[in-house]
């Protein structure tokens, strides 16, 4: 088996194609040198190998030896230089690169190939031993650090000193001399830590580094990131080994990264950072503050240091040739590093770029609209889930802000919470259920926990490029970097002469780049534009209806306004909590006979038809699916002395036997105890009235608008046939005896939830007694795994870690299980009634995994709160492409 792919100088032994064996960092690199573009020569080893290297417990074969001899055979063919060469060496870049992008993920190292030897001959070949020293002082800072694992803040204080006891401001006034004093400080520091010399053969040091990439994959932080991004174990990062280019050689050099478009609105405009005289990551990581590519991007932020299109026009010229070659090859927007050495341009990265989903929409429907893609390709481009940063409330322009600072507007939205300082303070607090912003000097991969956790992140140092902006817009977390004033000490942030502590309320605008005290009123966005086009191109290709799951007037409304084709679950039992009427639900069930429950019901009916009379205003002409009481009776019983005094003197009966009642309530196991259609049973009443009530506001609704919604009368917790049909007469007579008083029929269905493996075993039989399924999935979720909801949370997340389920099957459908309960119900209720209307209102309806899913089986419709309602549209598209 081949482990060794080769590029550049003609030769692209993989292309684009190859992603998985390549991973996308090497693919990339092969393809582009195959489309003739200036790519340094290199190999990639493929994750094929980092799939043996663990399982043979981190060794190499033998064969391996030999194909990386032969890859560097090939760089040296090209570049004329000779790794090891103690005149004029060869030195190569071993970076990491997975099939799904990680960023700043795994390990990178440069400049590797110097020892005591080759610096001479580098100082010697490019007669700039400044140069040569500097690339030799971060070679030793890198490999300490990622290969030998050596604590690297020893490294950067050493470097700090060494300015400081100059008189330096910057890395860049440090003279050969310099450097080269701190490389035998940093080699002592080598030796100190790690009780050896630094290695100096450079073989060695390949090895090394190749062996750390690999081992990087298992890292804690790519382990996080894995999990959170469902990123499996098994698929490996291959390693690239690549011929380094020079970006620190002086003022005609240079390196930066780009988007061919802006990642944060999505502008049809190049976007990016560039550093004179510097290497890779000093972009990436903050340490100097970049400069624009462009003059208009330089002008608009009204920054002094020339932009690369001012200082480099020639090789700006060049890139930008470049950015539309990618942009039309890929027909995506692109995410680029690159690297000038000496006037000439080095591509060393692209990949189809993160961005926001403002961005995300706005490319996809300018591109269909440049012609670069189809509508429907446009439609496959947003991911779904990313919607959600657009849905929700953005700062009220007109409240009153606060302003402490304002920093770079890194990632758009905005947030308000108590400021934390560390991840883990933010992810304690997120378990705790409170909303934090997490402030740092700068974040690095370690953080990403505490950045997920977060509401909002904001940083002191950074670009529009660093480390905290790039992963919180691939989050989607508000960001604002760069808060150059603001500084953290021991008693909180500092600006100016404000302090704010540590659990204080601030708010940031990821949009505008402010940072405000206290908490900042929001408003609703508005959707149009570019939203409003996706979703049109979205609604022309999907099959599924995408309705609500909603109990109030203003879900109703704000579902419609996001779309919604009716209600997929309302659930009554909401509407009797309302403090107005908890007492007369108490007296109904703490009655202790029928005719005591029937007087608390006769209280509640009327309340009960004007919650259905608004809601059916609302979704009028719509169908609304409207599930009869579900939850055990004793979630609503009195707690406080006073709420049962409250109910006696309503019922009126004393306390004492109102206690006693209340504690024959108790049960064991609540969610399989005495609810769903068990209480219709028992109590056939409270359905009556229930039913009553929808079927008056339906009338009532009719005459006034002349346009009669239709009810879907859902009855939860269906075992059997038998069930149903018991409930069905008690709902149909109250039908009847609504229509003769009123004069005047409509439309209705009545059906049930599957949510009991039983239900679902014999759905044939159930669906000779009702007109349609609603797979209720959270409750099926549950009785299918045997697992509550609500004491899952302490060992699921460990199950999703081993592998046992791929994803929170509450959070995303497990469709191998429960999936095939829902498959085999459909079938046999469609073979008894082949037009049974089949549904899904579970969490999961709003779930993109889910939807597909359910679009495999052929559901008629998915629903999902009002805030997911465009997910599900855009999801219930992609399904159907
Ligand atoms: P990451 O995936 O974290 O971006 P990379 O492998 O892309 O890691 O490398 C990190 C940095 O090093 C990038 O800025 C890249 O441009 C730079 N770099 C990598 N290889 C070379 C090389 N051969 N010559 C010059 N710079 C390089
Ligand atoms: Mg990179
Ligand atoms: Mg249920």
């Amino acid at each position: 088996q081949r482990y060794v792919y080769r590029f550049g100088g003609g030769v692209s032994d993989g292309g684009g194609g190859d992603r998985n064996l390549l991973g996308g960092k090497g693919a990339n690199l092969a393809e582009m040198a195959s489309i003739g573009l200036p790519v340094p020569p290199g190999f990639t080893i493929s994750t094929a190998m980092c799939t043996r290297y663990y399982e043979e417990g981190g060794a190499f074969p033998d064969s391996l030896r030999d194909e990386v001899a032969d890859g560097l055979a090939h760089i040296e063919e090209i570049t004329g230089k000779r790794f090891g060469d103690a005149a004029d060496p060869l030195l190569v870049s071993v970076r990491s690169g997975a099939r799904a992008s990680m960023p700043g993920m795994m390990d990178t190292v440069l400049n590797l190939g110097l020892n005591d030897r080759t610096v001479e001959g580098l100082a010697a070949a490019s007669g700039d031993p400044r140069f040569a020293w500097d690339s030799y002082r971060r070679f030793i800072q890198m490999y300490s650090d990622v290969v030998l694992e050596l604590d690297h803040s020893r490294f950067e204080e050493a470097l700090e000193i060494a300015k400081e006891d100059q008189g330096y401001g910057l890395d860049t006034d440090m003279t050969a001399a310099d450097w080269r004093s701190l490389v035998a400080e940093y080699k002592a520091l080598v030796e100190e830590l790690w009780g050896k010399p630094f290695p100096q053969d450079v073989h060695d040091q390949l090895w090394g580094a190749i062996g750390a990439v690999f081992g990087s994959w298992q890292s804690e932080r790519a382990k996080v990131y894995r999990r959170l991004n469902y990123i499996p174990a098994s698929w490996g990062t291959a390693v690239n080994v690549q011929a380094m280019v020079f970006g620190n050689m002086g003022d005609t050099s240079a390196t930066g990264v780009a988007f061919t478009r802006d990642p944060a609105k999505g502008d049809n405009a190049y976007y990016g950072e560039f550093l004179i005289n510097a290497q890779g990551e000093d972009v990436v990581a903050g340490i100097r503050t970049p400069q624009y590519l462009t003059r208009a991007a330089r002008e608009a932020a009204g920054a002094r240091a020339a932009s690369m299109e001012e200082a480099m026009p020639q090789v700006y010229g060049e890139l930008a040739r470049v950015f539309d070659l990618l942009e039309r090859h890929y027909r995506d927007m692109q995410d680029i590093e690159f690297t000038v050495q000496q006037g000439k341009l080095w591509m060393l990265q692209t990949r189809s770029g993160k961005r926001t989903a403002k961005a995300a929409l706005k490319i996809a429907v300018d591109m269909a609209g440049e012609g670069l893609i189809s509508e429907e390709e446009a439609v496959a481009r947003v991911d779904p889930a990313a919607l959600d940063q657009l849905l929700h409330p953005t700062l009220d322009p007109a409240a009153p802000r606060d302003v402490l600072t304002t920093g770079l507007p890194a990632s758009p939205g905005a947030a308000s919470g108590a400021v934390v300082f560390t991840a883990d303070a933010a992810e304690e607090a997120a378990q705790a259920g409170r909303d934090v912003i997490l402030v740092r000097v700068e974040t690095s991969p370690e953080d990403i926990h505490g950045m997920h956790a977060a509401k909002g992140i904001l940083t002191a140092r950074g670009g529009m490029t660093s480390h905290a902006a790039v992963v919180a817009r691939g989050m989607g977390r508000p960001c604002v970097s760069g808060a150059g004033a603001l500084s953290i000490g021991k008693d909180g942030m500092r600006i100016g002469d404000r302090v704010i502590a540590a659990g204080e309320v601030i708010t940031i605008d990821g949009s505008t780049g402010e940072v405000m005290a206290g908490a900042v009123p929001t408003i609703q966005p508005e959707l149009v534009g570019d939203f409003g086009t996706l979703m049109a191109w979205a609604d022309k290709v999907r099959r599924l209806k995408v309705r609500t799951n909603a109990e109030t007037p203003l879900d109703c409304r704000t579902a419609r306004e996001f779309g919604a084709e009716g209600i997929g679950l309302c659930r009554t039992e909401h509407m009797f909590f309302d403090a107005a009427r908890i007492t007369a639900v108490r007296q109904m069930i703490l009655a202790s006979d029928e005719a005591g429950r029937r007087a608390a019901l006769d209280r509640l009916l009327p309340e009960q038809r004007s919650d259905f009379v608004e809601i059916f205003e609302v979704m009028v002409g719509l169908p609304c699916t409207i599930r009869l009481l579900d939850p055990p009776l004793h979630e609503f019983l009195p707690h406080e002395e006073v709420e049962f005094a409250e109910v006696a003197a309503a019922a009126g009966l004393d306390v004492d036997t109102l206690k006693r009642r209340a504690a024959e309530l108790h049960e064991f196991n609540p969610m399989l105890g005495h609810r769903g259609c068990r209480l219709g049973v028992t109590y056939p009443e409270i359905y009556e009235m229930q039913a009553r009530a929808i079927f008056e506001a339906a009338v009532l609704v009719a005459e006034k608008s002349g346009d009669a919604p239709v009810p879907e009368i859902m009855i939860p917790l269906v075992a059997t046939k038998r069930e149903l049909e018991l409930m069905k007469a008690v709902v149909d007579r109250a039908a009847e005896a609504v229509f003769a008083e009123k004069g005047r029929r409509i439309d209705y269905l009545v059906g049930t939830m599957i949510e009991l493996p039983r239900a679902a075993l014999k759905a044939g039989e159930i669906a000779e007694a009702g007109a349609f399924f609603s797979f209720g999935t959270n409750d099926l979720t549950q009785t299918t795994l045997g697992v509550s909801r609500d004491d899952a949370a302490r060992f699921l997340s460990g199950y999703v870690e081993q592998g046992i389920y791929a994803k929170d099957p509450f959070v995303s459908l497990d469709v191998e299980g429960v999936g095939e309960l829902v498959s085999l119900a459909a079938e046999r209720g469609r073979a008894t009634r082949p037009d049974i209307k089949l549904g899904i209102c579970g969490e999961h309806g709003g779930d993109p995994a889910s939807i597909a899913f359910c679009e495999q089986v052929g559901l008629d419709y998915v629903s999902a709160s009002p805030y997911r309602v465009p997910i599900a549209r855009l999801a219930a598209a992609q399904a159907a492409l």
